[in-house]
């Protein structure tokens, strides 16, 4: 095996979800770690930005005869010395869109994270807008584990490098982010990836699963996996990906998907688990981390293009129940931050049209009623969710949706 060679050796055990203004280097920095550019469709690669959330797993070594952080890095051989490395873990990025027109996209990315880099350039002024609404999005879906990093540092002299650190500490204080890691870095030039990795060994560990718990998938992709043209017979089933956040999924295990087909009202779908491909191959069962494809054997038209985007998998019968409306106890924010200027945000009023993520779904909603901080909503598209799951509620505020606050389903 070649020294760069990387290996995905096993099934991802972690998911670290990349955060921060566009053109800040997100994608960047996925490719430096993972050696995989992940904004591959043709819209994407047209527009030079990330439009969907994208996957790229690396797995992280460590070299026992180099110092810290040199020892770090995604090869079974160590870069510097030539010595064999241990392998510590594999882990997966989720790479998120920066625009702001795409933050339900980000948000939906958000709902499979265990952690979170925000990335930050060093050569603008701090924050940027989605700088601070992805950061506030971070916080409110209780994310705990974040390493900043402070990229493009070889376009800007040793005094503004500080300035813009001592930037990043004020606008963090006082938040979740507060006393992160700041690692310098320029991701195009694959300068200090090693403390990047270093740092996410260090701040982001692997969740305690619950894999005696009955199976709850989050779907972030689902396609046709078929070429046009091809013969009835040859027809492969749909195709559907996403993060397992608890329990397993074995070959063979009958599954709903919820709420599935929506036409008149909510469909479920119920299929077979025909096959399941992580990173590392295709596997016989599957844990939590990671994206996750189940081939199943369903119509391929059902999944193709993300019709299931936002639907959730488990065994028959084992799913939250699919909502057509929900109420939910709202926080929100003093101020709305996803544009340059800070727009104050008033209380929620009965007839105003919201857009909700909850999990990897977004739907719009009609508020029926709003009391105090109670808001009750009618769903133009359902959804399935427990009591006690968080909604990311963003407003349309002048040409935007601009995320307001937090609710707890009741
Ligand atoms: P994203 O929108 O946050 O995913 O940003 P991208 O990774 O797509 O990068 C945006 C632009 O910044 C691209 O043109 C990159 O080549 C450039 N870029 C990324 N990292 C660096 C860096 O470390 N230094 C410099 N000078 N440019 C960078
Ligand atoms: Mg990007
Ligand atoms: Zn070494």
């Amino acid at each position: 095996m070649s020294a760069r060679e990387r290996l995905i050796p096993r099934q991802p055990e972690v998911n670290i979800g990349t955060a921060g203004h566009v053109d800040h280097g997100k994608t960047t920095l996925v490719e430096a770690i993972t050696g995989i550019w992940t904004s591959a469709h043709s819209e994407e690669l047209k527009r030079g930005i990330t439009i969907r959330v994208g996957y790229a797993d690396a797995a992280f070594y460590k070299c026992p005869n180099c110092p810290s952080p040199d020892r770090y890095s995604p090869y079974p051989r160590c870069p510097n010395c030539g010595s064999e490395t241990t392998l510590l873990r594999v882990v997966s990025f989720v790479d998120c869109p920066g625009h702001e027109s795409l933050m339900a996209n980000m948000l939906s990315g958000a709902a499979v994270m265990d952690g979170a880099i925000l990335v930050i350039a060093a050569n603008e002024q701090v924050p940027q807008p989605q700088t601070r609404e992805h950061l506030l999005a971070l916080e409110m879906l209780g994310m705990r584990h974040i390493v900043i990093v402070q990229n493009k540092v070889e376009l800007i002299d040793d005094q503004k490098a500080l300035e813009s650190y001592h930037a990043i500490k004020r606008f963090t204080a006082g938040t979740v982010a507060e006393n992160a890691a700041i690692i310098p870095i320029s991701a195009q030039n694959r300068i200090n990836i090693d403390a990047v990795i270093e740092a996410i060994e260090t701040h982001i560990p692997t969740p305690k699963r619950e894999t005696q718990a009955p199976p709850f998938m989050q779907i972030l992709r689902s396609f046709d996996v078929n070429k046009p043209g091809i013969k009835v017979q040859d027809l492969k089933g749909g195709v559907v990906g996403g993060t397992l956040l608890r329990g397993e999924l074995k070959v063979g295990d009958d599954i709903e998907i919820r709420p599935g087909l929506i036409e008149e009202k909510a469909k479920p779908l119920f299929t077979k688990i025909k096959s399941l491909g992580t990173s590392a191959g295709l596997v016989d069962s599957v844990r939590p981390g990671g994206l996750i494809a189940i081939g199943t054997s369903l119509d391929p038209v059902l999944t193709k293009s993300d019709s299931l985007l936002g639907c959730v998998v488990g065994h028959p019968n084992t799913l939250p129940p699919i909502l057509d409306s929900l109420t939910m106890y709202v926080q929100l924010f003093e101020t709305a931050v996803g544009s340059p200027e800070l727009v104050k945000v008033e209380k929620i009023r009965s007839g105003e049209v919201l857009r909700l993520n909850i999990g990897t779904a977004v739907t719009l909603g009609n508020v029926s009623a709003s009391k105090e901080n109670a808001v009750e909503v009618n769903l133009r598209r359902p959804v399935c969710a427990d009591k006690g799951a968080k909604v990311a509620i963003s407003r349309r505020i002048g040409d935007r949706w601009r995320l307001i606050g937090a609710g707890t389903i009741t």
